[in-house]
């Protein structure tokens, strides 16, 4: 096949997968309501939701992505089918494409930051972009050498569909929309928070390259997957909680399998691992004394512009004072002028008078004849 045409065919996949993504959801909101609910229900929904979960996290995860455990061939099957039965793609697609998430996290070459792209592009849409659709044996030749894992990753869907027919078997309709709808949602999501809620919500005890975060919600809901930021720390470990507050029941799980000899090499954190790297307090104490020099730096500038204000008015008032007074004095000046000139007018009147009245004087007091 061409470029173009593999190209093409993974844009059409790309688009059936979305719509049938948004069909199940659709169906998954309004059908519970049209079958009804039962606690039989209710319990299958939740309990392939762990199962599946487990699937996930044990199998495409731990298993598959990090080899943190060894187990018989036949067990890494099982864990392959409830991987896929999760109806996301296949385990090798799945454990490849999560390789590389932590060779280039948080860079540009991750294929779900949610500092690269977008938190709805990290949670949900690198998983349909035909840029990620194929399976790329070179990223886990580990694995890709048994044919079964092969033939389950191109037929990813076979585990989910009879699955399907299971909870048709078992409760008809109800079963189908409870045991595969809902369920099936949920487990989406609560997957895909580890790439997207858990690089932005929770808290860091290590000092890791990328964006990852610890959060017990998010532990709670992916079995133990929401430790994340020790993951990133430490990828190779089965346990992803590394205390034992850090609730991890995949680990759990895993531990108790070892004891009937079905798990084995659970490869745990070294001590140095658990103290390496640590966010320090002086790192904190670091942060903490910028963000106080910040904060004084924003009140200083308020108040350099809050003065700043108090000058110019002050000016601005000065300058009115200046020009009203000026006119004042202007008025008084061009006053005490026409004062002087009508004083003068006067003066010219008066000087007049004067003048006549001597006149008059003078021929009053000339001798006659
Ligand atoms: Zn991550
Ligand atoms: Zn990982």
């Amino acid at each position: 096949m061409s470029t173009t045409t593999t190209k093409r065919a993974h844009t059409a996949l790309g688009l059936i997968s979305i719509s049938l993504f948004c069909l199940i959801h659709a169906l998954s909101l309004v059908m519970p309501f049209v079958v009804g609910v039962s606690w039989g229900a209710v319990g299958l929904a939740l309990g392939l939701y762990i199962v599946r979960m487990f699937g996930i996290t044990a199998g495409y995860h731990r298993y598959f992505a990090h080899r943190a455990f060894k187990a018989p061939r036949w067990f890494q099957f099982v864990l392959a089918w409830l991987g896929a039965s999760s109806l996301q793609k296949g385990p090798l697609w799945w454990a490849g494409h999560h390789r590389t998430h932590h060779r280039w996290s948080d860079t540009p070459r991750d294929l779900h930051s949610p500092l690269q792209r977008g938190f709805w592009y990290s949670h949900m849409g690198w998983f349909f972009s035909p840029e990620h659709d194929a399976t790329e044996h070179a990223l886990i030749p580990d694995f890709a050498k048994y044919a079964e894992l092969r033939w389950l990753d191109r037929y990813h869907w076979v585990p989910a569909a009879v699955m399907a027919l299971g909870c048709y078997a078992l409760d008809g309709a109800r079963g189908l929309v409870w045991g595969m709808g809902v369920s099936t949602v949920l487990l989406w999501h609560g997957t895909f928070f580890i790439n997207s809620l858990a690089h932005v919500w929770g808290s860091r005890r290590y000092e890791t390259a990328d964006t990852s975060r610890n959060n017990l919600v998010l532990a709670l809901i992916t079995l133990g997957e929401g430790w994340h930021n020790n993951h990133h720390h430490y990828m190779n470990s089965v346990n992803q909680g590394f205390f034992w507050y850090e609730i991890d029941l995949s680990y759990y799980a895993l531990r108790a399998l070892s004891w009937v000899k079905i798990t084995r090499d659970l490869r745990m954190p070294p001590a140095h691992v658990l103290r390496d790297k640590l966010v320090s307090q002086a790192t904190e104490a670091a942060a903490r004394l910028t963000e106080a020099r910040l904060a004084a730096e924003a009140k200083l500038e308020g108040a350099r512009i809050a003065a700043r204000e108090v000058v110019v008015e002050a000016e601005a008032k000065l300058e009115g004072a200046r020009i009203a007074a000026e006119a004042r004095l202007e008025g008084a000046r061009i006053a005490a002028r026409e004062a002087v000139v009508e004083a003068e007018a006067r003066i010219a009147e008066v000087r007049e008078a004067v003048e006549e009245a001597v006149d008059a004087a003078d021929g009053a007091v000339k001798p006659v004849g």
